[in-house]
């Protein structure tokens, strides 16, 4: 009997994996882009952590390789120690020693991209109230050419332009942002992807926006469109790209020489009506509640503090970089309500 409950128990507590419904994808790397998000989504906080630390540790030996000695060690001391404010359970903020601000560090990369979400969220959900507009999740594509990145980013930017001149872009568009990936194929050729999040004003055949980008371009009709329902998880997704511009697994040290030589190219921006209405606009503190996920409200959090999660009493925590995997393994595992007691 206390077998069968127990084991009962396990059945019901097992997490079933999520099965997101997905139109039949139209090209194959777009397949393989949305598996690995869904990949990505359901790694713990604790297996991040450890992944920005393996990130750290090659770029650092890479940039040692290529005689960037004050790169590496900018690298090696960005985010090193940290102070953690913690209910034990919860991580309200962390408070990194030193940011190297490089553009491929992991640590820098999270927190740029969540710069950019605080930044443009309350703005998108007060341009699309004000002008009726629906956003969509747009993926142009270019074709693969001997060229380097910068000569391929350089291409698809211009092509983008050339779209946005068009009769019919502009009647069905109105302004949003855009945000490079860069990838490599098979053969090691370089090519860009435009994310853009689009605020479409009415819906239209895509067809015919495919040819449209076939005139852009000259040579790619290849494109992907998907609605987004939420604005919040859509914006998440195209900054991921400013933050993780490229697999840095599969980097070596001639990608990161070439990298070195990007060093000031826009990787996010926004563009049409939606350009002009971010200059002018000034969020609302209710604006500000919403982009919410405690993010915005954490920054004014000290010790003593109540959790927001939980209302358990805050307290600051000194540690490594190498030691916060462990202390989310922790965080992740204790039983809500069970509360580890500050130690200090
Ligand atoms: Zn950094
Ligand atoms: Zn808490």
């Amino acid at each position: 009997m206390n077998q069968l409950s127990l084991a009962n128990g396990f059945n019901s507590a097992d997490i079933q994996p999520v099965k997101i419904k997905l139109k039949p994808a139209q090209s194959a790397y777009l397949d393989k882009r949305v598996t690995k998000s869904q990949r990505e989504n359901q790694r713990t906080r604790s297996q991040r952590a450890r992944e920005r630390l393996r990130t750290k540790e090659h770029l650092t030996r890479l940039a040692v390789g290529l005689g960037e000695v004050e790169l590496a060690e900018k690298i090696d001391r960005c985010h090193s120690r940290l102070s953690v404010l913690t209910c034990g359970r919860h991580i309200a903020r962390i408070i990194p020693n030193f940011t190297c601000e490089f553009r491929l560090c992991p640590d820098c990369g999270r927190r740029r991209s969540r710069k950019l979400q605080n930044k443009y969220l309350p703005a998108m959900r007060a341009f699309m109230l004000h002008n009726k507009v629906t956003p969509v999740h747009l993926v142009l594509t270019q074709t693969h050419q001997k060229e380097n990145r910068k000569q391929s980013a350089k291409r698809i930017r211009d092509a983008f332009t050339k779209l946005q001149r068009r009769g019919f872009w502009n009647q069905h568009f109105k302004g949003g942002t855009w945000s490079l990936e860069f990838t490599k194929d098979k053969n090691g050729l370089h090519h860009t992807h435009l994310h853009i999040i689009g605020f479409r004003r009415k819906f239209f055949d895509i067809e015919l926006l495919r040819s449209e980008w076939l005139t852009a371009t000259g040579d790619s009709h290849v494109l992907h469109l998907k609605p987004i329902t939420d604005i919040a998880a859509g914006l998440r997704e195209v900054v991921k790209y400013v933050s993780k511009p490229l697999d840095i697994r599969r980097f070596g040290a001639e990608d990161l020489k070439e990298f070195l030589g990007l060093k000031n190219m826009r990787m996010f921006g926004t563009f049409g009506e939606f350009r002009n209405f971010c200059k002018d606009f000034e969020p609302s503190d209710n604006d500000a509640a919403a982009v919410g996920e405690l993010e915005s409200l954490a920054r004014d959090l000290v010790e003593g503090c109540a959790c927001p999660q939980c209302s358990e009493p805050l307290f600051d925590l000194r540690m490594s970089a190498k030691e916060l995997p462990q202390f989310y393994e922790q965080a992740e595992s204790s039983p809500p309500g069970e509360v580890r007691k500050s130690s200090h």
